[in-house]
């Protein structure tokens, strides 16, 4: 029996794919430990591992409301944010893995005081990532803004000053890339296909890409229209009262049967009388639904474009981020979807029509979707992480 430790962000997209392979390894006989947040306790007990808790020393929690708006775009405070976090955790989480003697860390690729720890202590390491997999081949599909760039050049000064804490605490990082850059001689684990990763064929051998993780549908949803269009924007920058707006518009007076999920944050009555073709929720069992869809109008996070993919639905997309636009800049190379350009009622109804209409979209989504079944799953993840430790043993 090996003792495994797990690291993560509080981050359902980021959680939910470890959680098979949580199982996988405890039906082999293992014990895991997992380091996350009160919010996924039941989740990640359920799946068996022990749980502990990182929410009295995780600085993301104790963010301003303006502050957890800039995270993520901004490089200095993100990096402050990581660096304080694997700090206030140093001291108990290297007490814990003295006692525990893990023989193998897996830590998702954003929470970085997993691999600091690794790093510090020399325990084998696993990465866990739930976008694609990053080298400088696959990186020439995020388009980066010169925004970014010249943001990120200004703010290496303060991102240096962070990195020299980490040192004085004993962690041997280099540079702000030893913490949050893809490093190709970790065993990684990415919950995608070697089709859809961009570039798969670049990563060595140890990187094993395992296909998503889809949760079985909690529902079922009866089709009542002649084509079934589902829109969600996710559940994080979902506050786009004037692109739902525009939907309702385009798909008005059509014999579609349309499902709007529109998150917590926009007030449905301001959507005004809806069709009746036309159904808006705050949330819905995207797995059931996306099981029936003819077209799925998304925001291309790795999970729902994912998802829709897996149960071969074309995607219309309208990515809100550098990483969903690499998303969406694969699947339309793989020529299961399209972007939208412009979100005028018009233009939206033109690209769901189009989607629908010429088969490609379903055929190659379908194509994707194989890809994703035919990867092994949590058992080729616990495989990654069980040679992890074997070699080294
Ligand atoms: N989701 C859901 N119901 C909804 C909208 C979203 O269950 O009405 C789920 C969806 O299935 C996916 C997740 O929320 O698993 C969204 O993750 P994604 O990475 O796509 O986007 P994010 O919300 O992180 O931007």
């Amino acid at each position: 029996m090996a003792t495994i430790v797990f690291f993560c962000i509080p981050a359902h997209g980021h959680t939910n794919p470890t959680l098979n392979v949580v199982r996988e390894l405890k039906a082999r006989g293992h014990r895991v430990v997992y380091y996350s947040y009160d919010e996924f306790r039941e989740k990640i007990e359920d799946a068996g591992a022990e749980f502990v808790s990182c929410n009295g020393n995780d600085a993301q929690l104790h963010l301003t409301k303006e502050e957890g708006a800039r995270i993520g775009a901004d490089l200095a405070l993100s990096t402050r944010v990581l660096v304080d976090t694997t700090l206030s955790l140093d001291e108990p989480v290297c007490r814990d893995m003295e006692r525990l003697k893990p023989d193998c860390i897996v830590a998702d690729s954003m929470a970085v005081w997993g691999k600091a720890v690794a790093k510090k202590l020399g325990i084998p390491f696993v990465c866990s990532t739930t976008t694609f997999a990053f080298n400088r081949e696959s990186a020439k599909i995020m388009p980066h803004s010169l925004k970014e760039t010249l943001s990120m050049i200004l703010s290496m000064g303060k991102v240096n000053a962070q990195v020299k804490r980490l040192q004085q605490a004993g962690y041997p990082v280099k540079s702000v890339l030893d913490l949050i850059g893809s490093d190709e001689s970790v065993p990684t684990v990415v919950y995608t296909s070697p089709l859809f990763q961009p570039s798969a064929e670049t990563f060595p051998e140890h990187f094993a890409f395992v296909g998503p993780s889809i949760r079985p549908a909690r529902s079922q949803v009866v089709k009542t229209g002649e084509k079934l269009v589902y829109i969600s924007m996710g559940t994080v920058r979902n506050d786009m009262l004037p692109l739902y707006r525009a939907c309702v518009q385009a798909v008005k007076g059509t014999n579609w049967q349309v499902i709007l999920s529109v998150g917590d944050q926009v007030d449905t009555q301001m959507l005004g009388a809806l069709p009746e073709n036309v159904s808006v929720f705050p949330s819905v069992d995207q797995i059931a639904v996306l099981q029936k869809a003819d077209v799925f109008l998304t925001h291309c996070g790795m999970n729902s474009a994912s998802e829709g993919l897996y149960f071969g639905v074309p995607l219309v997309m309208l990515p809100q981020t550098s990483e969903q636009s690499g998303v969406a800049a694969r699947a339309e190379q793989l020529g299961a979807g399209l972007r939208l350009r412009r979100t005028t009622p018009d233009a939206i109804r033109a690209a769901l029509e189009k989607a629908m209409k010429d088969p490609s979209y379903r055929e190659n989504a379908e194509k994707i979707g194989a890809s994703f079944r035919a990867s092994g799953g949590a058992k080729a993840a616990a495989d990654c992480i069980a040679g992890c430790f074997r070699a080294e043993k």
